[in-house]
């Protein structure tokens, strides 16, 4: 059987879900990074300006970018979210990545603790995310404490090419171990438009590109994470894994624990891999070619799966 989202009808729509602009702390005007992504072939971005009591480098009110949206681009009304309470950030702020919140989403203020924040911005529709857990060392006690939050940052552009703490693989998977069933994401967490754009991207797959089919489908799960490789299909056969994807090198299923295989090729462009002993509840795949690029597929739950 096709596994989800290569199984779901429709198209794929490429996105960045984490982005800034001058209404908080980013270089360049909404309109001006809009035209970017645009222009570079995504079809939907995200301006997540900070959104936090602090107007240093955040913004008072949520980036409301809808009047751009075009029949073939939109952009998602997001913020990066902010609340006392995190260890080693040197403003003691969280920091949580909402996709699809509604205009009038009022900023957290020193009485709101950041689950009251998660059940807040999920109550308003949103799809949330850690960000970035490298890059201000996400503790495991921390990343329990935001178990409600839809999705982890796995993978962060900015933080990437900046200092090389990008990763967030390491809170997703003690996650994954304490079954905990989170999303992964790829994102840019763009400021400019130059050193830290188009690194990080997720392909959601939706019947129609608008802000409601792409955010329904982002807390379902139906896309998968990339910086650079296109997986085109994930069958499982009953226990045998078939992949389709661009020319790559290193196909990797991981799960619980240290439970992994892999398979190994100059420019391949399928492989299989047999998982009947593969002895964990979830695996997830990474697909990484010569240049360095990735892809990563969400996680995927056995007692989920319809197996024969
Ligand atoms: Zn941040
Ligand atoms: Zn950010």
């Amino acid at each position: 059987m096709m596994l989800r989202p290569f199984s779901k009808s429709g198209s794929f729509y490429k996105g960045n879900l984490h982005g800034h602009s001058s209404n908080s702390d980013g270089k360049f005007s909404v309109s001006e990074v809009i035209d970017a992504y645009k222009k570079r072939g995504y079809d939907f971005t995200c301006i997540s300006d900070h959104l936090w009591i602090d107007n240093r480098f955040c913004a008072e009110t949520v980036t409301d970018a809808s009047k751009y949206n075009t029949h073939n681009f939109i952009a998602i009304n997001s913020a990066e979210l902010h609340t006392r309470g995190k260890k080693y950030d040197k403003e003691n702020l969280w920091h949580l990545v909402a996709n699809g919140l509604s205009k009038d989403f009022k900023p957290s203020n020193d009485e709101e603790n950041i689950q009251d924040l998660i059940k807040r911005a999920k109550g308003d529709g949103a799809f949330i995310s850690i960000a970035h857990p490298e890059w201000y060392s996400l503790t495991f006690d921390e990343a329990i404490m935001l178990k409600d939050c839809h999705s982890v940052e796995i993978y962060n552009h900015a933080s990437t090419v900046k200092c090389n703490r990008g990763s967030g693989i390491y809170i997703a998977d003690f996650l994954l171990n304490e079954n905990v069933k989170t999303l992964l994401t790829s994102t840019d967490d763009s400021h400019s438009l130059e050193e830290d754009a188009y690194g990080g991207w997720v392909f959601v797959k939706t019947k129609e590109l608008n802000e409601k089919k792409i955010l329904k489908s982002l807390i379902k799960g139906d896309y998968y994470s990339s910086t650079g490789v296109v997986i085109y299909e994930v069958k499982l056969e009953k226990r045998l894994l078939k992949l389709k994807f661009s020319s790559s090198n290193n196909i990797m299923v991981s799960g619980a624990g240290h439970t992994n295989i892999s398979s190994h090729g100059y420019n391949l462009t399928n492989a299989e891999l047999d998982l009947e002993n593969f002895d964990s509840p979830f695996f997830r795949i990474t697909i990484s070619n010569q240049f360095g690029k990735y892809a990563w597929t969400n996680p995927y739950w056995f007692n989920e799966l319809d197996l024969d």
